[in-house]
C-alpha cells in the first residue's frame, strides 16, 4: 500500500511529475495491501508455469521432423498424458505448498516504505511504525519512485549469480546418498526432462532450492517489480533448462557460460549417478570444481563417432 492518496500527493512527495509506469504502479499498487501485492508472486509463478512450456509442449506432441533435430534426446517421447500428470502434479505442490508457504514467509519480506521527500506523513508513520519495523526484514519495497532500468538490470544480474553460486551447492549436497534417496530422487524421475518437469520435485526440494532463489532479494533488496520479474526470469530459464530442446537462434546462446537444455539435459540423462552438471544458470561452477568432465568426455565422445 502506498503510503500517497493521489497522484498530485505522490508528484509533490517525489518533488517531479511522475513517469507513465509510476501513474501505472500507483493506479494499480496504491489501494492494495503489501500482502497481496507480495502474493502475486504465486500467480505469476503458476501464470508462467502454465504457458511457457506450451511451445515446447506443442513441439513435443506435432512429431515434426524438423524440430525434431534440436531435440537433445531424440529417441525419447513424451506423451500428452505423462505431461499432463506432471502439470497436475506441480500445480497441486503450488496451491497446497508453494502458495501458503509464500503467505507465512511475508513477515520476512515485509515492504519497507522509503523515505518520500519532506512528507510529514512519513515521519508521523515511522514513529507510530516503529514496533512493526521489528519485524521489518529483506524490505521489499512497494512505493515510488520505481527502480532505474540500470538498478533493476545490475540487480537481477546479482541475483542470478548468487542463485547459480547457492544452487550449485545445495543441488550437490542432494546428490549424496541420503539427499538423493529421500528427496531427490523425485525430479530425476524423468530421465529426458521437458518444460513441465523443471519445478516437479519433492516438497523438501522446491523449500530447500526455493533458498537461493530469495537470497538474492534478501541480500539486496529491490523493489516489488524487479522481485515480479527475477521470479519470472528463474522460472522461464528452469523451464527452457528442462525443455529438451536447444535451439541455436535462442537468444540465451548469447549469454556466456549459459546452460542451456543440453548441458541440463544430460544430469537428468545419467540420472542417479550423475555426478555431473549440477549448475542451475551458468556453466563456471561446474568447470571449476571439476563436476562437468563426465559431458565434456560424454560430447568428446559424440563428436568423434560423428566425424567417423
Ligand atoms: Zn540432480
Ligand atoms: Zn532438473
Amino acid at each position: 500500500m502506498l503510503p500517497y492518496q493521489t497522484l498530485e500527493e505522490a508528484a509533490s512527495a517525489l518533488g517531479r511529475n511522475l513517469t507513465l509506469p509510476e501513474k501505472l504502479w500507483f493506479n494499480y499498487s496504491a489501494n492494495k495491501s503489501d500482502l497481496l501485492l507480495f502474493s502475486h508472486n504465486t500467480i505469476f509463478l503458476c501464470l508462467v508455469f502454465s504457458l511457457a512450456p506450451l511451445p515446447y509442449a506443442f513441439i513435443e506432441l506435432s512429431q515434426s521432423e524438423y524440430m525434431t533435430k534440436f531435440k537433445v534426446q531424440t529417441k525419447i517421447k513424451t506423451s500428452f498424458s505423462d505431461m499432463f500428470k506432471c502439470y497436475k502434479d506441480v500445480m497441486k505442490t503450488f496451491i497446497f505448498f508453494v502458495a501458503p508457504l509464500q503467505i507465512l514467509s511475508f513477515p520476512t519480506v515485509k515492504v519497507k516504505i522509503p523515505k518520500p521527500v519532506k512528507s510529514w506523513a512519513y515521519e508521523f508513520e515511522e514513529i507510530s511504525n516503529l514496533g512493526t519495523k521489528l519485524w521489518q526484514g529483506v524490505g521489499i519495497r512497494t512505493s515510488l519512485p520505481l527502480p532505474s532500468m540500470w538498478e533493476m538490470l545490475s540487480q537481477l544480474v546479482v541475483y542470478f549469480l548468487i542463485e547459480d553460486y547457492t544452487n550449485y551447492w545445495l543441488h550437490r549436497l542432494l546428490h549424496c546418498k541420503w539427499g538423493y534417496e529421500k528427496i531427490h530422487h523425485v525430479h530425476h524421475e524423468y530421465s529426458s526432462p521437458f518444460g513441465f518437469a523443471a519445478p516437479y520435485a519433492h516438497w523438501a526440494e522446491i523449500l530447500i532450492l526455493g533458498f537461493p532463489t530469495f537470497l538474492g532479494p534478501t541480500m539486496v533488496p529491490c523493489h516489488m517489480i524487479t522481485l515480479y520479474i527475477w521470479a519470472i526470469l528463474r522460472h522461464v530459464e528452469a523451464i527452457q533448462t528442462h525443455s529438451g530442446y536447444e535451439f541455436p537462434w535462442s537468444p540465451t546462446n548469447l549469454v556466456p557460460f549459459y546452460v542451456g537444455a543440453e548441458y541440463h539435459d544430460y544430469h537428468h540423462f545419467v540420472g542417479r549417478q550423475s555426478q555431473s552438471n549440477f549448475a542451475s544458470v551458468f556453466t563456471y561452477c561446474d568447470y571449476i570444481y571439476g563436476t562437468d568432465r563426465g559431458y565434456r568426455h560424454h560430447k568428446q565422445a559424440l563428436n568423434k563417432l560423428k566425424d567417423m
